[in-house]
């Protein structure tokens, strides 16, 4: 039978929704709160007697290893990767002897530096369901798996899933299944490091519900709860882009970090999710336009402080829009322009 390419999904939808649960498991774990992983990976090569073990997250063309014992590579290409071929099955992926395998004694992991000649892998899934990775085991020399170190494997393989799942549950907000107040300090903070260091453009949408007190005085509680479900859906889907990072701030408060993203995008963004509140007309007959609508603070970098300082001046900006678009009369969107030299100013309409 001919052997399916360690590259190939299932079916494309599949690998589309396979990618946004890796890209979401790499943003929750660049927090340095994961040392528990690292943990898991070490037991892995104790107990299997390994020199080398990982947990490789097979992302969109490479298979990276972020947590690992005994090997420095940092990643290498999805492509013809042992790990990629493990998230295509349910089992245990084993090769006992690479150097002999059909499909892998070519494989530069094994005949390179690398040298691998032994195996094996378990697959590792999201609460979802998702095969987001590998916890895998590997030797330089050819050997067999016992049914102890197999077992070993797949109890190592249910603590790492829960402690992925526990993970993710403390990063959201279980009203609205967006990431929560404490998710956005920490991904601001690192993102913003980020953009400075590789002098990126990026951008903050802080977003209030306008008059919701008085929705929720004439409606009550739980439909305001739903009125937030729906609201951050809307949000949810207006920002879509792997870069688009959602997020619930406050009661009735969204933000929504635009990395990689300048002015005239992120404007483009905002107005687009303004008015897609506004088509949805959820009636609030005790706001003037007697429709829900959302007032939308932008603040969008013009240039970026080298040493990585200032994140808290660029979100009291994107605040600072906020405000202006209450003050001038709610359900609008504002823009205003970050700059390491100028602080936070108005943006021109020409920026727009
Ligand atoms: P503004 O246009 O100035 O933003 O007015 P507002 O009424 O939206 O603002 P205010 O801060 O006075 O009220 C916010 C309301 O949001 C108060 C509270 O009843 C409601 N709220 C906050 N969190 C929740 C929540 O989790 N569920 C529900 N249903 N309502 C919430
Ligand atoms: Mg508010
Ligand atoms: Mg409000």
């Amino acid at each position: 039978m001919k052997r399916k390419s360690a590259t190939q999904p299932d079916t494309a939808s599949y690998e589309a929704r396979r990618q946004s649960a890796v890209d979401e498991l790499l943003l929750l774990t660049d927090t340095g709160i994961d040392s528990a992983f690292e943990r898991v990976t070490h037991l892995v090569a104790t107990q299997l007697h390994v020199p080398i073990s990982a947990f490789s997250v097979v992302d969109r063309d490479r298979q990276c290893f972020r947590w690992a014992q005994g090997i420095d590579i940092e990643e290498t290409p999805r492509e013809g990767s042992f790990c990629g071929y493990t998230i295509l099955q349910d089992d245990i992926f084993i090769v006992s002897n690479a150097r002999r395998h059909k499909g892998f004694k070519d494989n530069p992991l094994v005949t390179g530096e690398t040298n691998i000649a032994f195996y094996a892998g378990a697959p590792v899934r999201t609460p979802s369901g998702h095969k987001i990775g590998s916890l895998c085991a590997l030797d330089n020399r050819p050997r067999r798996l016992t049914s102890g170190m197999r077992q070993a494997l797949l109890d190592l393989r249910g603590i790492l899933e829960a402690l992925i799942e526990l993970l993710t549950l403390s990063m959201l907000d279980h009203l609205t299944g967006l990431y929560n107040r404490r998710h956005f300090d920490d991904v601001i903070d690192r993102e913003w490091r980020r953009a400075c260091r590789l002098r990126l453009p990026v951008a903050l949408l802080t977003i209030d519900i306008d008059n919701f007190k008085s929705y929720n005085d004439t409606y009550g509680h739980n439909a305001g709860d739903q009125c937030l479900r729906k609201i951050a859906e809307t949000v949810k889907t207006e920002c879509k882009r792997s870069g688009d990072i959602p997020f619930r701030i406050g009661g009735e408060e969204f933000a929504v970090l635009l990395t990689v993203t300048d002015h005239k995008q992120a404007y483009a963004v905002a107005m687009r999710l303004h008015r897609a509140i506004r088509a949805m007309a959820i009636s609030h007959t005790h706001s003037p336009s007697k429709i829900v609508s959302l007032s939308i603070g932008l603040a969008a970098t013009e240039s970026l402080p080298k040493d990585g300082s200032g994140f808290r001046d660029f979100i009291l900006c994107s605040d600072e829009a906020l405000y202006a678009a209450k003050h001038q009369g709610r359900d609008r969107v504002v823009a205003r322009r970050f700059s390491v030299t100028t602080g936070c100013r108005a943006a021109e309409p020409q920026d727009c």
